[in-house]
């Protein structure tokens, strides 16, 4: 049974498809089964896996709408190593179509189910908005990672997305917990970084994942290549980070499971 985990922030530019793209590399590079699930209209992880987005004969649009299902629709990261069910901007229709649908909320759940044996990891790249496709994310996993830049107005979206998680959890989906905060696009340099980091760890405790992933050029320059951070440049500070996430979302899933 996969692990399916949603990497979620309703903001945009936090680090959530960097996040997925590596943490799906940096998995596998510990021989885990790991599907990529793209669930942005923007298509950016897909491409960052090497996907040209253009080109898909089916995509995860057609998988919520009941069209198409995940073997079919699923493509290989051969730089990463692990499956990806891609999205382009046709996905964007499926906010106002999958409204009329039965189980709305739960299209995504329901086409993942019949992939669960295949993967030990299912990632999910959430859009930048707490939409239906969200919502989708939200019903289909047993956790969420929230990568977030320690900056001041960091804090404020967090209340939004832990309620509407809690929302989630009480009505549609009890499995699901914030597994933890990461934090991104770390600069020590910079003392309101340190400040926000240590309010984020006197807050959330053990919830903030001991991983800090620092600002780093490689991992901004690998999406143009379609190779994942972790692969283009394993010896970068970013790459480095991003395997140790991996290592330590292992033992956090070990922990959750006692
Ligand atoms: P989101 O998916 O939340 O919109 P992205 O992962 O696309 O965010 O990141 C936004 C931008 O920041 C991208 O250009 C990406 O390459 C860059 N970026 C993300 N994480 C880092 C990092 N740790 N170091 C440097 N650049 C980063
Ligand atoms: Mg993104």
């Amino acid at each position: 049974m996969a692990k399916i985990f949603c990497v979620a922030n309703q903001k945009g530019g936090v680090g959530k498809t960097t996040t997925t793209v590596n943490l799906a590399a940096g998995l596998a590079k510990l021989d885990q089964r790991v599907l990529l699930v793209d669930l942005d209209p923007q298509g950016n992880a897909t491409m960052g896996a090497g996907i040209n987005k253009a080109k898909l004969t089916a995509s995860i649009y057609e998988v919520l709408l009941g069209m198409s299902d995940v073997t079919t629709a699923k493509l290989r990261s051969e730089s990463g190593r692990f499956d990806v069910l891609p999205a382009n901007r046709e996905l964007a229709g499926a906010e106002v179509e999958m409204v009329s649908l039965e189980n709305r909320d739960k299209r995504l759940r329901e086409a993942l189910a019949k992939v669960d044996a295949d993967y030990d990891f299912i990632l999910i790249d959430c859009p930048p908005a707490l939409s239906l496709l969200t919502l989708n994310g939200l019903c289909a996993a047993h956790g969420v990672i929230i990568p977030m830049q320690c900056e001041y107005y960091a804090l404020e979206g967090l209340s939004d997305l832990a309620n509407t998680i809690k929302k989630v959890s009480a009505n549609l989906n009890p499995d699901l917990k914030i597994v933890g905060l990461l934090r991104v696009m770390f600069d020590p340099r910079m003392t309101l970084s340190q400040q926000v980091s240590d309010q984020l760890e006197q807050h959330f405790g053990d919830k903030v994942f001991k991983t800090l992933i620092p600002r780093n050029v490689r991992l901004a320059e690998a999406p143009s290549y379609g190779i994942p951070g972790v692969v283009f440049d394993p010896a970068s500070k970013g790459a480095q980070a991003y395997i140790a996430f991996g290592a330590e979302m292992v033992e956090r899933i070990k922990q959750l499971e006692k």
